[in-house]
């Protein structure tokens, strides 16, 4: 595919030298989705972001780096959310298409096709699709690019909130825009545009004034990952679909089991709260 095809996709350009660890973004995205809030702590391990990781109820969160500057601390921030990949791996190994790319730019998915086998999960290099374990009927989830907005005319609910860092258009203007801002203070950036070629080019590009591996990036190749993914795929195509209806299966005897045992347990319950009721009759 041409890197052309995607010049006119909706596409964020993030600046985290210029994001303040608001998380406005954060919040945004939570009411927009309305996700309900997760149990948090101040310090988690691995750094001070809240929640400690995204979930099904988490698309989007600010991740902190604390290092140090001539002498004084400092803190770098990075807006983790779905990269929104031109050529998405998630949507190259689903079976039945509940991922896709749609002509806008946003990656999404849709859950009266999804069989639950999680190859999504598998596939992409940014963890970023999650499971809803808690749920007898579990789908997959993550950040939609505000879709439904998007095709509207609107920007992300997100990008919207963000008072400083989120800038929003086409794909070009974003990559035409990370330039500029490189060419005219070279100082303040490292000298790279993270999703320019990443993945193979995505919808979310960064610009950072430290190392993007320090941030937690992970490295990926710059050929599109579908290509890696149906390189192996291809040749199990019996095994993909099996092993997929089969996950699905084995989750949905899983919570059968876990919801008959709880209305076992609530059962002799409510047998005994009836007994008074009935001798006062
Ligand atoms: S970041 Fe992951 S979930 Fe998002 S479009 Fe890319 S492969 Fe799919
Ligand atoms: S694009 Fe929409 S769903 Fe994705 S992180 Fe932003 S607000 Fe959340
Ligand atoms: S709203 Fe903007 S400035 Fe605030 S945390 Fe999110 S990306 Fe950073």
């Amino acid at each position: 595919m041409s890197e052309n095809k995607f010049s006119q996709t909706s596409s964020f350009l993030i600046d985290m030298t210029k994001c303040t660890g608001c998380r406005g973004c954060q919040v945004a995205c939570k009411q927009w989705n309305e996700l309900r809030a997760e149990n948090t702590k101040f310090f988690d391990g691995e750094g001070y972001q809240n929640p400690p990781a995204m979930s099904e109820y988490t698309f989007t969160r600010i991740k902190f780096r604390d290092y140090q500057r001539h002498g004084q601390n400092e803190f770098a921030f990075y807006k983790e959310m779905c990269m929104h990949c031109n050529e998405p791996a998630c949507a190259s190994v689903c079976p039945v298409t509940a991922f896709y790319k749609t002509e806008e730019g946003p990656v999404v998915y849709r859950p009266e096709r999804c069989i639950g086998c999680r190859f999504c999960m598998i596939a992409c290099p940014f963890g970023v699709p999650k499971y809803e374990w808690s749920k007898g009927l579990p789908l997959v989830r993550k950040c939609t690019g505000c879709y439904s907005r998007v095709k509207e005319g609107l920007w992300p609910a997100c990008a919207t909130t963000c008072p400083t860092a989120i800038t929003y258009g086409t794909r070009d203007e974003m990559l035409a825009e990370a330039e500029r801002r490189l060419a005219r203070n070279p100082e303040r950036y490292i000298n790279k545009v993270y999703g320019k070629e990443d993945a193979g080019g995505t919808c979310v590009l960064y610009l950072s004034n430290l190392p993007f591996d320090e941030l937690g990036f992970k490295p990926v190749t710059f050929r599109p990952l579908p290509e890696y993914t149906w390189d192996a795929l291809r040749y199990v195509p019996g095994a993909f679909l099996t092993v997929g209806g089969g996950l699905s299966a084995l989750a949905w005897i899983t919570h059968r089991r876990e919801r008959l045992k709880k209305e076992q347990e609530v059962a002799p319950l409510e047998e005994t709260s009836k007994e008074p009721k009935e001798d006062q009759e």
